[in-house]
């Protein structure tokens, strides 16, 4: 299958959901991301900064850059002056590191909060009493710079639809929590707009349990080497 044809399959699975697909392009060649492009999508994904960087540099400037990796804060700099938005915030310092380059680049940078939602050790991430301890935090509300439009969280890597039906639900009703409370929670800088959940292996679960943004990398390019 080509990518094209990955893509239009992938798309058809998401029509009547409000699921927008956005392309892994992580280990992928340039070629593979110009294909992914002459197939009409603007959202990619990209885990690490340098990679990130590099093919932004050579590809076509309307593209939508999104950082779905674990972001340090010392890289900050060499994204904030294009990136779409960053999905990956898990703590106040990353936050206020953001805010600064943003000024820096005056412009405001869209951000994700990235909540802890599978079994497993190895995901990074807030728990849901961590993002209110940030949200309630005096310090967020001054960050002008930024605007926090939703969650982003990752199931665990498991067969057992069971537990990642559970697991997108709890971070389906923590946002639904956040989005349906107008009085506290709602600084300036905030705007529940955005559900990012769903790679290859979960995107269907992912969108009928309410998400808006799929990140799908192998289901469309094959296997990463
Ligand atoms: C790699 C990656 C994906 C895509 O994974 P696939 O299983 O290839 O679709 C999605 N989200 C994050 C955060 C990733 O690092």
């Amino acid at each position: 299958m080509t990518i094209a044809k990955q893509i239009l399959s992938i798309q058809n699975d998401l029509a009547h959901t409000h699921a927008k697909l956005i392309a892994v392009t992580k280990t992928r060649s340039i070629d593979e991301l110009n294909l992914t492009y002459q197939a009409g999508i603007l959202d990619f994904g990209e885990n690490r900064v340098q990679e990130l960087v590099e093919k932004q540099a050579v590809l076509p400037k309307d593209i939508r850059w999104h950082q779905i990796g674990h972001l340090q804060t010392n890289k900050v700099k060499y994204i904030a002056p294009f990136v779409h938005l960053i999905h990956t915030v898990d703590s106040l310092k990353l936050l206020m590191e953001i805010n600064q380059q943003a000024i820096k680049n005056n412009r405001i940078i869209k951000c994700l909060f990235q909540i802890y939602i599978a079994q497993e050790e190895t995901k990074f991430g807030l728990s849901p009493n961590e993002l209110y301890e940030i949200l309630e935090n005096p310090i967020f509300a001054e960050l002008q710079n930024i605007q926090i439009v939703g969650l982003m969280g990752m199931a665990s890597f498991t067969e057992n639809t069971d537990q990642i039906n559970k697991e997108f639900n709890s971070l389906a009703q923590l946002f639904h929590a956040l989005k349906s409370n107008h009085t506290a929670h709602q600084a300036g800088n905030v705007a529940w707009e955005e559900l990012s959940m769903g790679m290859s292996g979960d995107y269907i679960l992912a969108a009928a349990l309410g998400s808006t943004l799929v990140r799908v990398g192998s289901a469309i390019y094959g296997a990463r080497g």
